[in-house]
């Protein structure tokens, strides 16, 4: 081997050179690696194992399609060749793939005859794929000038049979592999993966998915420095990425962490990969052939990884198709032996045993084994424990299929307290129960056995309970009218920024309007959300809403409400029990009946939160403002303010020049008011603001404890349409120019106010204030708060701002469901 640079063994799986495209991918990523010599293992085209598996099987069962599959396969490679090469080397990949194509032929045909095809038959058929695929990289690589050469691995890698799998013959396989480096200098080589030969030359293979225990084999035989394992995904993932969509990639893992994890059926990397990185302490890393730019997943020793920051649980995985053996007696108890005697009755009759569990009574001993083994293990036992089971000293020995076993591993649990609580907390939250448990003695993984149909729930559960309890917020959002709909645009701009910056993950997994809803895992494109509802929405169905949002695999959901509506509001108190939070616009329930709203805000004592900082002021720092003046032991004695954007417009220009009913129609005309002004005229809508002010003061008043002075005058009331109404609110136009100019001849200016008081007297009117007051000068809908306290007591403090407008006002939304972010991953205040 050259003694100054090392080599880099690349492993490239089968949908890394699923087409021609993909092989030029691989050669780019070949050549924008560091300078250096490079080993190259390739596995076949995806799915291309399995078609030649297939083969065999239809042969085997007298299946004449068995020919035109195999011409399809070889058309397939055969246009690969031609998409990928110059016409000129196209020739010798053709004769490749003819000649390998009569052998395959004659091979198939014997099985036809014989309808039967040996454990060798299978082994030279699988093999094909990879012989294929290195011979067209490495003809590309020639092609575009590279000096490279193939390795065909039969040739060279030497394995025993043997009952754990094959055993690398390693004297025999550096000998060779030393002599073909002889004859052959090249510094870029590929290496067909997957196959291999025995001693006396037979075709074989490392079983399937073995091209990633080809790659470090041959990073070991390379004396590699490193061993790339290039896949589909960005590195090993927290969890299976089919199950769990939300799985992320982890950055550093040790040997026994992967080996634990592949074990416990993470396909990511075949689990004898480690084997020979171990014994040579080669790192390994996974990397995604699609997304070059991330780093992946490092593999290495615990002592080599040191201080590089790991989770305490590395990862989750399942073995589904498990049967449970169960061998439950008293006479069991105190007797030695009796797992070995299992064991050994198990060893004979060949049957693994994934897990094992005994009650710490000794009462009961369960054995977790592939469901193919079930009714052998079960028999075993029986037969084992036969004069045990006449005397009656054990009394059942039972079979229960169709079981999974769960995992967890990592090195740090053994040294993280609570590890196990969150896990088993995690499955009892979604509802899973657990029929065996097993803790391994490394301590390196919790296993659990539950039923199969439980599985994917399960994997997600304990998945959110360890790796996303802080970083994702499972959102539905009520209400798709300006403030909904503008707010589905701030989430849909903002998501990229806070996903980068805080590693906050808001999924909105629902939205609703008044009679259609959308759901999905985590909608895209939100800001067209509103229009599909008609098209691609189904009928509104509010518990299935809430059971969306409520997601079994996320840690945490949210509910935005973004109507007017009372019923929705009645429904608050529910969803917070559910453990649902709860962010609203809607002033319906901060301003409700008090027992109501007493409840929704005890929510917090257990974790859950109601937050409405949007009902008064829009996106205003107001109840936030108020917050933190009686928790940090200020006393607000008074808050007076202009808490109505509409009426603020209204009395801010309307100079006297024009009647004032004409100064209401131009509001309404700019999209100021209700559609109905009397909602705004009635004073109704700052009477319940200030409701919230006064509770959140500590007051606790209802909405008939305020004096309202509304706006509608004798003459408009019982009017019909709001354009009857306006045409009757005419009719007090002198009386309100008469006060208008009355008041301002005293250089005073008219404000529609709230005012409520420490003691609980609230009041909503028409006041004057002198023009110097903050209070007169007000631009467009501004609303304004003064809060008079013990630490302001001379000047008030005072908030002023654009206080309506979707825009705003889903501002304001937007920030409480940060500030709920900020609280459940305990950094907020
Ligand atoms: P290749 O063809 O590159 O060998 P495989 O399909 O054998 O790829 O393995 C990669 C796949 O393994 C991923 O696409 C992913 O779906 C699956 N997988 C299962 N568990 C994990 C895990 N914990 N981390 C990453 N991938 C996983
Ligand atoms: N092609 C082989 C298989 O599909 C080996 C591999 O890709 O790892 O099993
Ligand atoms: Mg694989």
């Amino acid at each position: 081997m050259d003694s100054t640079t090392r080599w880099v063994v690349h492993k490239f799986g089968g949908t890394s050179v699923a087409g021609a495209d993909r092989y030029r991918g691989v050669a780019a990523l070949l050549r924008a690696e560091p300078p250096g010599p490079q080993g190259v293992v390739v596995s076949a085209m995806s799915k291309v194992t399995d078609a030649l598996l297939d083969l065999v099987a239809r042969a085997r069962r007298r299946d004449e399609s068995y020919l035109p599959a195999l011409q399809a396969l070889l058309t397939r490679h055969g246009d690969t060749v031609d998409a990928l090469l110059p016409p000129a080397a196209r020739a010798p990949l053709h004769a490749v793939l003819e000649r390998d194509g009569r052998d395959l032929a004659d091979v198939l045909r014997g099985v036809w005859l014989g309808r039967s095809a040996s454990e060798l038959t299978e082994e030279l058929v699988a093999g094909y794929g990879e012989l294929w695929s290195a011979q067209m990289l490495c003809a590309h690589l020639r092609a575009e000038g590279d000096d490279a050469a193939w390795i065909d691995a039969r040739e060279v890698l030497v394995v025993h049979p043997g009952d754990g799998g094959p055993a690398v013959d390693w004297s025999e396989s550096a000998e060779r592999l030393a002599a073909w480096r002889s004859a052959n200098p090249a510094t870029r080589v590929v290496i067909t993966g997957f196959v291999a030969a025995t001693p006396e030359g037979v075709p074989t293979t490392l079983k399937r998915n073995g091209s990633d225990f080809s790659g470090s084999i041959f990073g070991a035989l390379f004396e590699a420095s490193e061993v790339v394992i290039w896949t589909d995904v960005d590195g090993v993932l927290s969890a299976d990425p089919r199950r769990v969509p939300e799985a992320v990639a982890v950055d550093a893992m040790s040997y026994d962490e992967a080996c634990e994890l592949a074990y416990f059926g993470a396909k990511v990397i075949h689990p004898r990969t480690m084997e020979p990185a171990v014994a040579r302490g080669i790192p390994l890393r996974i990397r995604n052939t699609f997304n070059p730019a991330h780093r992946g997943s490092v593999i290495a020793s615990a002592e080599r990884l040191g201080d590089t920051p790991r989770r305490p649980v590395a990862g989750f995985s399942t073995i589904d198709g498990i049967s449970l053996v169960n061998v439950e007696g008293t006479g069991m108890i105190g007797v030695p032996g009796v797992a070995q005697r299992l064991f050994g009755a198990l060893r004979e009759v060949v049957v693994s045993v994934v897990l094992i569990s005994q009650a710490s009574s000794e009462h009961s001993i369960c054995l977790a084994v592939p469901e193919a083994h079930g009714a052998r293990a079960r028999e075993a036992a029986l037969r084992a424990f036969g004069p045990e089971i006449a005397q009656g000293a054990i009394q059942s020995v039972h079979l229960i299929p169709g079981q999974s076993v769960l995992a967890a591993v990592g090195d740090g649990m053994a040294h993280t307290p609570g590890v196990a609580a969150t896990f088993f907390s995690a499955l009892a939250k979604a509802g899973v129960s657990v029929r065996a448990i097993a803790q391994g003695s490394s301590e390196r993984n919790i296993s659990a056995v539950i039923e199969r149909t439980d599985s994917t729930r399960a994997l997600r559960a304990v998945h959110a309970g360890f790796v996303l309890s802080e970083r994702v917020l499972s959102v539905g959002v009520l209400g798709v009218g300006a403030v909904g709909r503008a707010l589905l645009q701030q989430l849909e701009a903002q998501a990229p920024v806070l996903r980068e910056r805080l590693g906050l993950d808001l999924r909105v997994r629902a939205v609703a309007s008044s009679s259609r809803m959308i759901r999905g895992e985590a909608l895209t494109d939100l800001s067209g959300v509103p229009a599909r509802l008609s098209t691609q929405g189904e009928p509104l169905d509010l518990g299935a809403f809430e059971a969306q949002v409520r997601a079994s695999h996320l840690p945490h959901a949210v509910i935005v409400d973004c109507t007017a509506s009372d019923e929705v509001a009645a429904r608050y108190a529910s969803w917070l029990d559910a453990g649902v939070h709860v962010v609203t616009p809607n002033k319906r329930a901060g301003a409700g009946p008090l027992a109501r709203y007493r409840a929704l805000r005890g929510a917090e004592s257990r974790g859950r939160h109601f937050l409405y900082e949007a009902t008064v002021g829009a996106g205003l720092p107001v109840i936030a403002t108020l917050r933190d003046l009686v928790r940090t032991g200020d006393r607000v004695t008074r808050v007076e303010g202009v808490l109505s954007g509409t009426l603020s417009y209204v009395f801010n220009v309307w100079d006297g020049a024009r009647p004032f009913s004409e100064v209401v129609r131009d509001a309404r005309a700019k999209g100021y008011t209700e559609p109905d002004p009397r909602d705004d005229l009635s004073g109704m809508d700052v009477a319940r603001k200030l409701v919230i002010l006064a509770r959140e003061m500590g007051v606790e008043i209802e909405l008939g404890d305020v004096e309202v002075q509304g706006l509608i005058p004798e003459v408009a009331r019982g009017a019909g349409s709001p354009e009857d109404f306006l045409t009757r609110l005419a009719g007090d136009d002198a009386r309100m120019a008469a006060r208008l100019a009355e008041v301002r001849a005293r250089s005073k200016v008219l404000r529609y106010v709230g005012v409520v008081d420490h003691t609980g007297a609230a009041r909503v009117h028409l006041a004057e204030y002198p023009a110097e007051h903050a209070f007169a000068r007000l631009g467009a809908t501004d609303n304004i708060f003064a809060f008079t306290t013990a630490r302001y007591a001379e000047r008030p403090l005072v908030v002023q701002g654009p206080g309506a407008g979707p825009e705003v006002t889903a501002g304001g939304v937007f920030g409480d469901l940060l500030r709920l972010a900020g609280w459940i991953a305990g950094r907020g205040v």
